[in-house]
């Protein structure tokens, strides 16, 4: 597999070179309205940041992506009631 990806990217990309599900390396980092399901119920996070494959529309989130999940999501709303964070 050839890597001809900029240095300059790879370095900040270095966590997700490649989607894990198929492999694709134009994986890439998209900010947008994020909605997902908890039992039925929807609910979005705005404005989330998170990493797609343009190829399998596999969606991959970093830590930072997983804690703003976290916070809107009605799953986890009572490991940390009523607690927000900047
Ligand atoms: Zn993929």
């Amino acid at each position: 597999m050839p890597t001809n990806l900029p240095l300059k990217e790879m370095t900040l990309e270095e966590k997700l070179a490649a989607c894990p599900s198929c492999g694709n390396r134009n994986i890439k980092k998209v900010r947008r309205n994020w909605t997902g399901s908890f039992k039925g119920k929807r609910y979005m996070v705005p404005n989330l940041q998170y990493y797609e494959c343009p190829d399998c529309g596999e969606k991959v989130y970093d830590r930072d992506g997983m804690r703003e999940i976290e916070a809107h999501s009605p799953a986890f709303e009572r490991m940390h009631p009523k607690r927000r964070s900047a």
